[in-house]
């Protein structure tokens, strides 16, 4: 992002950052001073801008000063947390030598020792706890893309070879917080997430070297990748490697995902159910939010997960059902188990840090009681278990001797530094030796500072620590004369309110103290990193560990959500069976909670009936529905519990939902060329086993022309896609179509009428709807109530109009049943028989159209229509 200028005439630090500019011209570069990480020229003023901090200037260059800006190194992190989040990418320039230690005059040799991107994120301020923070690269070849994605902050690695029209659902899918693509691949919405462009491998290169980091002699061993996938994962895994300066962290072996096993929602979809992230951009009112009783991180992650990507496999979906019907049915493990979790702390992402060195005392802490709360949960699982908590408690047990190691060596709590006695006492016989030599020093210096007050008989002195003396006889004003005195003492500064002096015996003994305290740091450190060793030689069970625990998480927070009775384990089958018993929406009912009761309602799409057409009124709760039964299959084939008395589902494939899309006016598209562009989508992919929700087809264009186009629609998908479909609609001509398509069942949102108000009842029953109550609605709006008469007038006309004409034989477009016949055929004309006259002022006003007026023009119209009032 940065502007800067030529590298020649800099001084010798200035041409340290020249240096490391260079190599990552994309990148701020935080070049390390002391104690701030500094920023210089283009660099510093996209970082001031951003930051909203101070923007200075620091020497000169090329004759011009330099545009500073510095953030302490202490606060870097929050810094650099608003940085990534505004899509920067930052190099970090470390110092490689102890100044203190330093000989010569060259300056301090400072190196990039990291790049901090979006998708390599490792820090606990970075990232979000409950969510995967996602490394994805992409290679395409003719009609195939190979994808690899890993998450660094916790290890997982996967793999898929895609078909290139799946890639934006995958994308959908992944949620990659990073994107390493070609530049010629286009990413859609997703292009603010596009690295900057990485070499491609060789496939047998790229397999190579995958199976010498992984120690295995042939990626094989791991299952079967196609080129394309190993490419992209040897990818994704050497841009980690050049982030981390060359350091690799700990990754689990890449996993091919295969083709099966997914259910399949395209970007649209996704964004209209609200899974993970509302329409909004908050997480608030989000299927996840609704549905989530986990009581850990990495619990929330893989919940998150298991939403974002619902499986097709009916086994599998039975498998995940299994652990938590089996927690309904063991309470008191259910309760023991939730006990462990609550101590359980994040230890993928701990381990996650350790392996890049960048761990602290606390992560250790964080394995040490991972531990501890997996010997609890596995205590809490007793009996025969189903096959997925068998396997998770099985992985439970692990490491015990550096459990035990850990156990002995942390202090209780771990502090966050390693200097503020992260290491207990009693643990390595130096280190306490070191440490005793050092605290007896500090004894001694309060010794000294009675012995000297009675010598010098000067009762208020004292011994002080200062940074540049070292240990100093700190005397007040009256006593300076005094001391000078003394052979003894050396005189070394003076202060407003008295003076500092040194002796030989305090010179000594600050260099003990100095030299006690150094070792005992050195040791600190030897022993902390015996440790990481340790830990990092247990990593893959620890791992698995950690995983086995999350899926512990997820299953009893799915048993919390079904305990109450209100939630049912739906019958996940391989067949076109979908019927729901007393439907909620999870997320319209939470946020209903407390006000009004939720309706719910049934909803039987079995073959013979698989089309539902759903009319009614706006703000009659169809989109409601529409929305509670498509996410009744994610929840469903997540293998979770679904809020319904009883469920029957089988297998969806493909799920489409196309409910309330708003306009998509930034990308220069009109709400109804998005509307039918995503039509469009659902014609061309849906099939037998996929379920469609679409709401209000037609409504973004006239009248005419979208009943035409809404007809067409519900006829191509119940004739053609054969799929299961929810379709709702204002347009309640509509269901005449129940005799021609056999499998249609027209349904309707139930309205009554009360003391001329229009109450909705939010029930969905057999039938179509009577008529249209579009004008209560507007009256219910505020809409002033002269305009809502003059509505009803006009109604009440077009009404007997329209009967008229079915009478006299049906309007033409109700005639046919092939698309042919959408062309909407003209209307009859207006006539002062049929329709009330209506107001001259509206129709030259209507009549006027602004962009061809020129302004001259547009003041006569005024004056014009200013007349007729
Ligand atoms: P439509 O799509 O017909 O315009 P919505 O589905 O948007 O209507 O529903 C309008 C409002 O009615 C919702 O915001 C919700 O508050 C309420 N609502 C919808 N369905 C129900 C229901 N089954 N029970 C209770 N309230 C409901």
């Amino acid at each position: 992002p940065a502007r800067s200028p030529a590298a020649e005439g800099a001084t010798p630090a200035m041409a340290q950052w020249f240096a490391a500019k260079a190599d990552h011209p994309d990148a701020l570069v935080f070049f390390r001073m002391g104690d701030f990480y500094e920023l210089f020229f283009g660099d510093a003023e996209a970082a001031a801008a951003a930051l909203d901090i101070a923007l200075t200037k620091r020497g000169e260059h090329a004759g011009e000063p330099i545009p500073m800006c510095g953030v302490p190194v202490h606060a870097a992190e929050s810094y650099l947390a608003r940085l990534i989040r505004r899509g920067f990418r930052v190099a970090v320039a470390e110092q490689m030598e102890d100044p203190k230690t330093r000989t010569g005059k060259t300056p301090i040799r400072r190196e990039v020792v990291r790049l901090i991107t979006p998708g390599t994120l490792t820090e606990e301020a970075l990232l979000e706890p409950g969510r995967p923070n996602l490394l994805l690269a992409l290679v395409p070849t003719e009609g195939r893309i190979g994808a690899a994605w890993l998450d660094v902050s916790t290890g997982a690695f996967e793999t898929q070879a895609l078909h290139a029209d799946a890639l934006p659902a995958a994308l959908g899918r992944i949620d990659p917080a990073e994107i390493l693509a070609p530049a010629v691949l286009p990413l859609g919405e997703w292009e603010g997430r596009r690295a900057p462009e990485q070499r491609a491998t060789p496939a047998a290169v790229a397999r190579r070297r995958l199976a010498e980091t992984f120690h295995a002699a042939s990626l094989d061993a791991f299952g079967n990748f196609s080129d394309v996938e190993a490419v992209a994962a040897l990818q994704a895994l050497d841009y980690v490697r050049a982030t981390q300066a060359g350091k690799l962290p700990l990754l689990s072996r890449p996993a091919p995902l295969g083709e099966a096993g997914r259910l399949e929602l395209d970007g649209a979809t996704r964004a209209s159910l609200e899974i993970l992230r509302a329409r909004d951009g908050g997480t608030t009112h989000t299927l996840v939010a609704a549905v989530q009783r986990t009581l850990t991180a990495a619990g929330a992650r893989l919940l998150a997960e298991w939403l974002a990507a619902p499986l097709t496999d009916p086994a599998a979906i039975g498998a995940r059902q299994e652990s938590w019907a089996w927690l309904l049915v063991n309470p008191a493990a259910a309760t023991a188990l939730r006990a462990a979790l609550r101590r359980a702390p994040d230890m993928a992402r701990a381990l996650a840090r350790l392996s890049l060195g960048r761990g602290g005392p606390r992560d250790l802490g964080a394995l040490r009681d991972g531990l501890a709360a997996a010997a609890e949960a596995e205590a809490a699982l007793e009996g025969t278990l189903p096959a997925l908590l068998a396997e998770a408690r099985a992985a439970l047990p692990v490491a015990p001797a550096l459990r035990a190691e850990l156990n002995a060596a942390l202090a209780e709590p771990v502090p966050a530094r390693l200097e503020d006695g992260a290491i207990a006492t009693g643990f390595d016989a130096e280190l306490d030796a070191e440490r005793s030599l050092r605290d007896d020093s500090r004894r001694v210096v309060a010794t000294l500072q009675l012995d000297y007050a009675q010598k010098y008989g000067v009762a208020s002195l004292k011994i002080r620590h200062h940074a540049q003396l070292g240990y100093v006889i700190e005397a007040p004003a009256a006593a300076v004369e005094k001391l000078r005195a003394h052979p003894d003492l050396t005189l070394r500064q003076g202060m407003a309110n008295g003076a500092r002096f040194s002796s030989p015996e305090l010179s000594d003994l600050d260099r003990r103290i100095t030299e006690a305290a150094d070792r005992a740091a050195v040791r600190e450190r030897a022993v902390f990193a015996h440790l990481v060793t340790a830990a990092l030689h247990e990593s893959e069970v620890l791992a698995g560990c950690a995983a086995a625990l999350a899926l512990l998480d997820v299953a009893q927070s799915a048993a919390a959500l079904a305990a109450p009775g209100t939630w049912c384990r739906p019958e996940v089958t391989d067949t076109a069976a979908f019927q729901v018993t007393a439907g909620r929406h999870p997320v319209v009912e939470a946020a209903l909670a407390g006000t009004i009761a939720f309706v719910p309602n049934d909803c039987d799409l079995s073959p013979g009936r698989r089309v539902l057409l759903l009319t009614g009124p706006n703000m009659a709760g169809k989109s409601t529905y529409l929305r509670q039964n498509a996410l009744i299959v994610v929840l469903a084939q997540a293998g979770l519990p679904v809020p319904a008395t009883a469920a029957r589902i089988g297998v969806v494939d493909r799920l489409f939902s196309r409910v309330g899309a708003s306009d998509d006016l930034a990308r220069g598209r009109s709400t109804f060329m998005v509307e039918m562009t995503e039509t469009a989508a659902i014609l061309h992919q849906a099939g037998p086993r996929s379920l469609a929700v679409i709401d209000e087809i037609g409504r973004g264009t006239a009248t005419l022309d979208g009943l035409a186009i809404a007809w067409a629609v519900l006829e191509a998908l119940h004739n053609a896609a054969r799929c299961r479909v929810i379709f709702a609609t204002h347009f309640h001509e509509l269901a005449r179509l129940e005799g021609e398509l056999a499998h249609l069942a027209p349904y309707s949102m139930r309205v009554k009428e009360w003391k001329g108000e229009v109450v909705f009842l939010h029930e969905v029953a057999a039938g179509a709807a009577g008529r249209s109550w579009g004008v209560h609605v507007a009256r219910l709006a505020g809409v002033p109530a002269p305009v809502v008469r003059r509505a009803g007038t006009l109604l009440a006309a077009l009404e007997r109009r329209a009967g008229d004409l079915t009478d006299a034989g049906a309007l033409p477009l109700f005639a046919a049943a092939t698309p042919a016949a959408a062309e909407p055929e003209p209307r009859p004309p207006a006539t002062p028989e049929t329709l009330p006259p209506a107001d001259p002022l509206r129709e030259e006003l209507a009549a006027i159209d602004p962009d061809c007026l020129t302004p001259r023009e547009a003041l006569e119209a005024l004056y014009r229509l200013r007349a007729l009032l």
